[in-house]
């Protein structure tokens, strides 16, 4: 086994950009004009990460030798408030956000976030819609929480499960929790009301290709939509190896041996997931049977339609899963003379201006390496 690749620095730390002269610069930028990055491409959707903790230890995303005892999480007062968040958010959709997603580390750690929802789901995209407001979680905690979430107006969940076979999940998020209180979560879930559920799958070759067509068909029919993810070599600690990742391909044949499966055309631009329906003895597609979803990060990338930015606990703003800097967002805020939100969204769009990102492209065409790399941000820290 490879020995995961440690940070010697420590890449959260950054210097404040509050200086006049950035204040100066990003004066001038006219937000009544698109803001499109270097490769023409928007920003519409922000990943918010409310906590950098969590109670699961996955060997893809925390790995215990990393993240043990002596682990330097964020100090609470590091931590952006309710409020700042939903000024950055505020700020988001003026320069066309239309979808956020709350996420962690495991963001129902996040003492009352039921609180930053409320106030999420009363910011309006730019054409005054209401914004599609989703939150990715491990579930540990959504039995108490399914009703509480939904009260304060959660759209959507998508929740992450590794394993049908109790042992197997016990073993990936290496805390021994069980799968039946997962599935009890979902089952708590879609009782109060939610009726757009997805799971995610992240596949390890060698660990849980096993538990691809378990999983497909536990979820099969039950109108929530399991998603394949190609593992990926995010952060700096989880001792990727090429050579197990599951491609795709692999995982669609696998599941095309056993049930008659149609692409679907893609629901919005940017969509991360390729999306397959089930087909019934017809050989028509059937709602009533659902889709599944793939996640194709290293062999399909899909840089070139990439709209989202990501906004870690202490408010950086990262333009890329796999960027190694993130962008001082919260002490600007903190010291913005109009309350912030213009200021912010001038700055997000400053930010979003320069944004060059394709790293899964360029990792695709071998023309950066792959694997993981020293400086790179966890993303348990700047969420999934
Ligand atoms: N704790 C929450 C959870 O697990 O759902 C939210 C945060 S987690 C970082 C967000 C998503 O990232 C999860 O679905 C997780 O499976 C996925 N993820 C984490 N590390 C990954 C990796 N190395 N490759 C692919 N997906 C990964
Ligand atoms: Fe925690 Fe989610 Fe990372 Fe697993 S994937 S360690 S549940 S943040
Ligand atoms: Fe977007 Fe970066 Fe992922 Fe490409 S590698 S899809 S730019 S987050």
């Amino acid at each position: 086994m490879n020995k995961p690749v440690i940070p010697v620095i420590d890449v959260r730390q950054r210097p404040a950009p509050t200086s006049q002269e950035l204040l100066e610069t990003i004066k001038n930028i006219d937000l009544s004009k698109p803001t499109l990055d270097t490769l023409g491409r928007p920003l519409r959707d922000l990943r918010i990460s409310v906590t950098d903790r969590c109670n699961f230890r996955c060997s893809y995303c925390m790995p215990k030798s990393v993240f043990d005892r002596d682990y330097a999480y964020l100090p609470q007062k590091e931590l952006l408030r309710f409020e700042e968040i939903t000024t950055i958010a505020a700020a988001a959709t003026q320069l066309g956000v239309k979808k956020i997603r709350i996420t962690g580390g495991e963001p129902l750690l996040r003492k009352n976030v039921e609180i930053l929802i409320a106030q999420l789901s009363e910011l309006r995209t730019l054409d005054g819609k209401p914004l599609d407001l989703t939150l990715t979680t491990n579930a540990s905690l959504l039995k108490k929480k399914a009703q509480s979430l939904k009260d304060a107006g959660l759209k959507r969940l998508t929740i992450s499960l590794d394993a049908m076979d109790d042992a197997i999940f016990r073993q990936m998020n290496d805390m021994d929790f069980p799968v039946a209180d997962v599935l009890d979560g979902i089952a708590m879930a879609s009782q109060v009301g939610f009726e757009d559920i997805k799971v995610n799958m992240v596949v390890k070759r060698g660990t849980n290709e096993d538990q691809i067509l378990p999983m497909a068909a536990h979820f099969r029919g039950t109108g929530v939509s399991l998603r394949f993810i190609e593992y990926m070599d995010v952060g700096a600690s989880n001792g990727w190896r090429m050579d197990e990742v599951l491609p795709t391909a692999d995982v669609l044949s696998l599941l095309q041996s056993r049930w008659p499966l149609q692409a679907l055309p893609p629901k919005s631009v940017g969509e991360t997931a390729t999306r397959y329906g089930y087909l019934n003895a017809q050989g028509a597609l059937d709602p009533q049977l659902g889709e599944v979803g793939f996640i194709s990060s290293v062999t399909q990338a899909f840089c070139q339609d990439c709209n989202r930015a990501r906004l870690s606990t202490d408010g950086r703003l990262f333009n890329c899963l796999f960027a190694t800097e993130g962008a001082n967002v919260r002490d600007l805020l903190r010291g913005a003379p109009d309350g912030g939100v213009d200021t912010v969204a001038q700055y997000l769009a400053y930010l979003w201006q320069q944004r060059t990102d394709q790293y899964s492209a360029l990792r695709q065409a071998g023309m950066v390496p792959a694997g993981n790399a020293e400086r790179r941000v966890e993303m348990s820290f700047i969420g999934g």
